[in-house]
C-alpha cells in the first residue's frame, strides 16, 4: 500500500489503498487547501520529477531542499558533530542521491523536527538511516503516520547530543521547537529556529506567527514565551526555515529587537514616523 503525500504541505500519511479524503494539516487554520483542491503524490513519483539540492551554510551545517520547489518549500539542515549527525527538520523528498551522500558523511544519529509542517516523510528518513525521530509531545495529535521510531519528548529542553539541544519555544505550535548548536558559528553558537522564530524576508528581524499563510499573529504571552525559552542560550547566527532566511551575525541582539518590535506593534505603542 502506498503512503500518500499531500502535495500542498508535504505531509506523508499512513499507508492506504486510496488517497486520504483530506489532509488534516491543510484543513487546519495554520495551513490551507489550494484553490485547485487537495492532491496527493507518492515518494516514487515525487522522485521522478524532483531532486534534492545542498548548500553548505558553514562547516558542519548543510541545508537540503527540493528542486523544483515542492509543498511548502521546506528546507532541512544536516548538523554534523563529533558525536554524530542530526537531521534538523525534514523534507518530503528522500532520493537515492541524498541517502548516498548522507551515508557518506556518517549517516544520521537522530532526526529532530520543529513542528508538524516539517514532519513530511520523517518515517522514510528514519528507516533509511535507522535512527529515532524526536518530536515534542505537545504536537502529537498532528502525527499523520505513526511509527515506533518516533520518540516524544516533554518539557522545555532536550539534550540531544553533546552541544546539541532542543528548545521548546511554543507559539506557532504548542510543541514548537528550535535547535541550539553550541559549536556552530565558530563557537559563538547557532540557533536553527525554523518558523518558531521566523527570519523575515529582509533578514534583519525575526517574527512570530500562529499562521504565516493566513496571517494570524501570536499573543504577547506566546512571543514572550519564545524569548524566555531562548534566554539561557548564546548564539550569533540564526538559520530559519528556507535556504535564504539566515541572520549571519548578531542574532542574539536581532532577537531582542524583534521581540520588542513585535510587542510594540500588537500593543499599539509602535512609533511610526510616517
Ligand atoms: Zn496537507
Ligand atoms: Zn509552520
Amino acid at each position: 500500500m502506498p503512503a500518500f503525500i499531500c502535495t500542498a504541505c508535504g505531509t506523508q500519511h499512513a499507508p492506504s489503498d486510496a488517497p486520504p479524503a483530506e489532509c488534516a494539516i491543510c484543513q487546519e487554520e495554520r495551513q490551507y487547501v489550494p484553490p485547485t483542491g487537495q492532491s496527493w503524490t507518492t515518494l516514487q513519483s515525487l522522485a521522478a520529477r524532483h531532486f534534492n539540492s545542498f548548500r553548505q551554510h558553514e562547516d558542519g551545517l548543510i541545508g537540503i531542499g527540493t528542486q523544483p520547489n515542492f509543498a511548502i518549500g521546506q528546507r532541512a539542515l544536516l548538523v554534523c558533530t563529533a558525536a554524530g549527525n542530526v537531521l534538523w527538520d525534514c523534507i518530503a523528498l528522500l532520493d537515492a542521491a541524498t541517502v548516498t551522500l548522507i551515508r557518506g558523511l556518517g549517516g544520521l544519529q537522530a532526526i529532530a523536527i520543529s513542528h508538524p509542517h516539517f514532519y513530511t516523510t520523517m518515517v522514510e528518513w528514519s528507516r533509511a538511516f535507522d535512527c529515532p525521530i524526536h518530536l515534542h509531545a505537545a504536537d502529537r495529535a498532528w502525527i499523520m503516520r505513526a511509527d515506533p521510531a518516533i520518540e516524544l519528548w516533554n518539557g522545555d529542553t532536550l539534550p540531544l547530543l553533546p552541544g546539541v539541544t532542543l528548545i521548546r519555544g511554543g507559539g506557532h505550535f504548542p510543541g514548537g521547537a528550535m535547535l541550539h548548536w553550541a559549536a556552530g558559528a565558530g563557537g559563538r553558537g547557532v540557533l536553527c529556529s525554523s518558523d518558531i522564530a521566523t527570519v523575515t524576508t529582509d533578514r534583519k528581524f525575526l517574527t512570530f506567527m500562529r499562521s504565516y499563510p493566513n496571517f494570524i499573529p501570536l499573543s504577547a504571552r506566546e512571543v514572550n514565551g519564545v524569548a524566555a525559552a531562548l534566554a539561557p542560550f548564546g548564539f550569533d547566527t540564526i538559520y530559519g526555515h528556507y535556504f535564504d532566511r539566515v541572520i549571519a551575525s548578531g542574532a542574539k541582539e536581532v532577537l531582542e529587537r524583534s521581540v520588542a518590535r513585535y510587542l510594540a506593534a500588537i500593543a499599539g505603542t509602535a512609533r511610526r514616523d510616517e
